[in-house]
């Protein structure tokens, strides 16, 4: 299959085990998950009649800590998706080097067809299907598409119930009320918007604020947090667009035309795959901040290279939403908590660094920003692996 994401994920492994020495056998550990469990929950619907869905879970390598990643609720939620987040997840934890490999979830279901009640039981079958995965110190789930808050919760007490003792750390993005982190809401936006900071520093003649204009695509909490930060240091957000479309300049815009825009910086914070070879001819933006999950494709990733446009990858750019779940595990392993000045402080210390780290590869081995990113990912996860005589 041409665009299956599993494939296309296996293939970057091979791109960048080109940079590093890898042995074959580590080199197949790394394209393989190390579980992926699947299940078919059953409940009862409102009306009476039982309904099977179907579940996945996929864990791909824990060489630097419990598996981590989110579990989403869509209906092209597949085998082949799962694997490949968890993945990606596996590479966006080394990317900024917090403790984790990675993981992910899903459901395949069309959550908006189902009531609250419906919700609730299947996110508590999910949780009865996979308990004996999931932990503090083994596999620590997060929302994703779909999930948030409600669904967290659920399946934090379904989880208690079942092993019989308080263990908050063992799922993040909870509220606030349930052991949640303070700054969780504003983390991808903030992050990103601490890396935009950070190519400022390195470009000071060519990135000042009040001349600097930004496109971006998705205002939903990650859009909508990275722009109240850039506003905040005098930026100028000259256009946005939601699902219905944009504006620029206050004149109407599609989303195509956004991506499009003779902007500085263009920042795609709504779907994945809106670049690709058909339109990365066209963009006229100088940067590329990825706070959406795959909004650039690989091919468009080398047109965007040649042209000299610099793309910064997902993995840096909304790597701010898990590093503050990795604060909320943190948070709750110890019992303590913080304040939001305290998490926003430490997410700007960890991005600042983990962009230095990307950014000296990149200049370093003139790669594409996201090969650059992938390169520091695994070679970490390989070192771990080797020192635990993997
Ligand atoms: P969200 O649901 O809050 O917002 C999504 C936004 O995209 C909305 O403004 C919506 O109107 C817009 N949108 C939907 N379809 C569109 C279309 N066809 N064209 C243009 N805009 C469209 O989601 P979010 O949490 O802000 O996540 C956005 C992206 O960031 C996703 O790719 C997500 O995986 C990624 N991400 C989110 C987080 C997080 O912490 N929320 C962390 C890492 C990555």
């Amino acid at each position: 299959m041409l665009n299956d994401p599993f494939t296309n994920a296996q293939k970057q492994i091979d791109a960048v085990a080109k940079h590093l020495k890898i042995d074959k056998s580590t080199l197949t550990k790394l394209k393989t998950p190390d579980r992926v469990l699947k299940a078919d929950l059953k409940i009862k619907l409102d009306n009476g009649k039982v309904q099977t869905f179907k579940a996945f879970r996929s864990e791909h390598n824990n060489a630097r800590g419990p598996y981590k990643g989110g579990i989403r609720y869509h209906f092209n939620v597949s085998k082949s998706e799962v694997k490949a987040l968890s993945t990606w997840m596996t590479w966006k934890c080394a990317t900024v080097g917090i403790p984790f490999g990675g993981a992910k979830g899903g459901i395949i279901v069309d959550p908006k067809i189902l009531s609250q009640g419906e919700l609730e039981r299947l996110s508590r079958a999910y949780m009865r299907a996979f308990y004996k995965y999931f932990g503090a110190w083994k596999d620590v789930p997060a929302p994703d598409v779909n999930t948030g808050g409600a669904e967290m919760s659920w399946m934090l007490d379904e989880y208690e119930k079942l092993v019989g003792h308080q263990e908050p750390g063992m799922i993040t993005g909870k509220p606030l009320e349930l052991y949640g982190s303070q700054g969780r809401t504003e983390a991808t936006g903030l992050g990103g918007f601490y890396v935009l900071e950070q190519l400022r520093q390195i470009w000071k003649d060519r990135i000042l604020p009040k001349n600097t204009t930004i496109a971006v695509q998705g205002i939903g909490n990650v859009g909508y947090w990275f722009i109240e930060f850039a506003k905040k240091a005098g930026y100028q957000v000259v256009a946005w667009s939601n699902s219905k479309g944009g504006e620029y300049k206050r004149e109407k815009i599609t989303n195509e035309e956004l991506l499009e825009l003779p902007v500085d910086i263009l920042v795609p914070a709504a779907l994945e795959n809106v670049i690709t070879k058909d339109n990365a001819g066209k963009v006229k933006a100088k940067y590329i901040l990825e706070m959406a999950n795959g909004p650039v494709t690989p091919e468009a990733d080398e047109i965007l290279h040649k042209k000299g446009i610099v793309s910064l990858p997902d993995v840096l750019c909304n790597a701010g939403g898990v590093t503050v779940s990795y604060f909320e595990w943190a948070q709750n392993n110890a019992g303590y908590y913080w304040t939001k000045a305290d998490v926003f402080a430490k997410l700007k210390a960890i991005m600042d660094q983990s962009f230095k780290a990307v950014w000296q590869i990149y200049t370093s081995k003139k790669v594409n920003p996201r090969l650059a990113a992938y390169i520091l990912a695994v070679d970490r996860v390989v070192q771990a692996m080797r020192l635990r005589g993997r």
